[in-house]
């Protein structure tokens, strides 16, 4: 049994099969990309994992716990966190006071924006946001605006946000999109301390080889809503059924 199941998940938009019979199994502590061509239906399964959509048949289960009917928040407070493909930070505020947002949260389950200046204030939240923030290796520019930063740094602030909240499950939709090569090197190298420091289980959406053969232990590869193969990188590597689909070979 993997933390997270998906059983004969389908999902229709009109007469458009988006997804058609996805199983898929996450084990515990792996990193588990799920590649596709576009329109291949990566971002509806994703979608129906954190209840923004909704399945119309099938199961998805976290830990033995059903996920559907549950909100987006509801998901999140289960130990589920979930990364977009822009970073989501606030350019207007510090690095620190990004991070003490979600440690607050964390500790007394709201956000609270206008309250920022009482919270930096209270030891164990103030020790947390650092204690999240050196290990991201953000430390020392804890002082910096959020909107000066590099792309592959909002994504290292986003992941300390990410990290408060002390998930069990991180899902990645294309973490490197629109990412120069330093940048994406930095953000590869981010997820796999993370995943060595942490026992955080990852699943990840991602368009680019060198992400996915970087970080991955497992590959689901989707073409036209349904999974094709799940095996290692090695052997998804080259199977001909992958270099068809996926390649266009
Ligand atoms: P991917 O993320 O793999 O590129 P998507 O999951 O975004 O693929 O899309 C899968 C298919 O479903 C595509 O044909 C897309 O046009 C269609 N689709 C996605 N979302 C919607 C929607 N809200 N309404 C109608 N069609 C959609
Ligand atoms: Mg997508």
């Amino acid at each position: 049994m993997g933390i997270l199941e998906v059983k004969n998940i389908n999902k229709r938009f009109g007469g458009l099969q988006a997804l058609g019979d996805v199983n898929l199994s996450v084990k515990e502590n792996s990193v588990h990309a799920i590649i596709g061509p576009n329109g291949a239906g990566k971002s509806t399964l994703l979608n129906c994992l954190v209840g923004k959509l909704m399945p119309d048949t099938g199961s998805v289960t976290f830990d033995g716990q059903s996920l559907l009917g549950r909100k987006p928040h509801e998901i999140n407070q289960l130990g589920i966190s979930r990364v977009f493909q822009t970073p989501e930070i606030f350019g207007d505020l510090t690095v620190m006071e990004n991070v003490l947002i979600p440690c607050f949260a964390k500790r007394d389950g709201a956000f609270r924006l206008n309250a920022l200046t009482s919270i930096a204030q209270e030891p164990d939240v103030r020790a947390k946001a650092e204690q999240m923030l050196i290990d991201v290796n953000m430390i020392d520019k804890r002082h910096m605006q959020g909107s000066s930063l590099s792309r592959g740094d909002k994504r290292r602030l986003e992941m300390a946000m990410c990290l408060a909240q002390d998930p069990r499950l991180l899902l990645l939709d294309e973490p490197t999109a629109g990412m120069a090569r330093a940048d994406t090197n930095n953000t590869i190298d981010l997820l796999k301390e993370i995943h060595e420091k942490r026992d955080i289980t990852m699943a990840i959406i991602e368009h680019d080889m060198h992400v996915v053969f970087s970080l991955a232990d497992r590959i689901t590869v989707l073409a036209q809503g349904t999974p094709l193969v799940e095996d290692t990188p090695d052997n998804i590597k080259g199977h001909p059924k992958v270099k068809e689909a996926y390649l266009g070979e």
